[in-house]
C-alpha cells in the first residue's frame, strides 16, 4: 500500500506538523496554518489530540535518554491545551516545512521563520515538523493511523501553483 508520507520528491509527499500546547494557548494555530496554505500546500489531515504519554513517548523517542525528556512529554501530554496534529502535502513539504518552522531553539532560529517569529525558548519552540521522510512515515501514522482520517483532494487552482513546465 502507498505509504502514509506519499512519494518522497513528488508533490505527493507529505509531513507531520503540529502546533504544540503553547503554541496553542498563545493563539498561534491560525498563523501556522495561514503560512502553509498561503505557500501552497495542502491540508489533508487536521485534528485536536491530547495525546497519550506513550503516545507523546512514541514520537519522541529518539530522545529518551535527554535531561528534558519527562518535561516534554509532560507538556504535551498533560490536557492543559490540545496538540493540533497536522498533515500537510506538496513538493519537498518536509524540507521546506522544517525551514518555515526554523531552528529547534528559537534564539537560533532566523526571523522571518514560525519560531523565530513567536518563540524565545526551546522549551516552548510552538510547533513540530517531521525532520525526513522516514520520521514523516512514523509520525502520520502514529498520530493519524486509523483509515480515512487523511483526505485525498485536490486543492482548486493547483495548476496555478505546482508545474512542471
Ligand atoms: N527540546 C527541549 N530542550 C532541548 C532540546 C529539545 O525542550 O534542549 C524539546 C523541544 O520542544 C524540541 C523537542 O524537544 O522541539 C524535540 O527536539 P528535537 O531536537 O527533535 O527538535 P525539533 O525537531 O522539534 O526541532
Ligand atoms: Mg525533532
Amino acid at each position: 500500500s502507498k505509504s502514509l508520507a506519499g512519494v518522497k520528491g513528488t508533490e505527493t509527499e507529505r509531513t507531520f506538523i503540529a502546533v504544540k500546547p503553547d503554541g496553542v494557548h498563545r493563539g498561534l494555530v491560525h498563523k501556522v496554518i495561514e503560512r502553509f496554505e498561503n505557500r501552497g500546500y495542502k491540508l489533508v489531515g487536521l485534528k485536536a489530540v491530547v495525546p497519550s504519554r506513550q503516545l507523546t513517548e512514541e514520537h519522541y523517542a529518539d530522545l529518551k535518554s535527554k535531561p528534558f525528556f519527562k518535561g516534554l512529554v509532560d507538556y504535551m501530554s498533560n490536557g492543559e491545551a490540545p496538540v493540533i496534529a497536522m498533515v500537510w502535502e506538496g513538493p519537498d513539504v518536509i524540507k521546506q516545512g522544517r525551514a518555515m518552522i526554523g531552528a529547534t531553539n528559537p534564539l537560533q532560529s532566523a526571523p522571518g521563520t514560525i519560531r523565530g517569529e513567536y518563540c524565545v525558548s526551546v522549551g516552548r519552540n510552538a510547533i513540530h515538523g517531521s525532520d525526513s521522510f522516514e520520521s514523516a512515515e512514523k509520525e502520520i501514522s502514529l498520530w493519524f493511523g486509523k483509515a480515512g482520517e487523511l483526505i485525498d483532494w485536490k486543492r482548486s487552482g493547483s495548476e496555478w501553483v505546482i508545474s512542471n513546465n
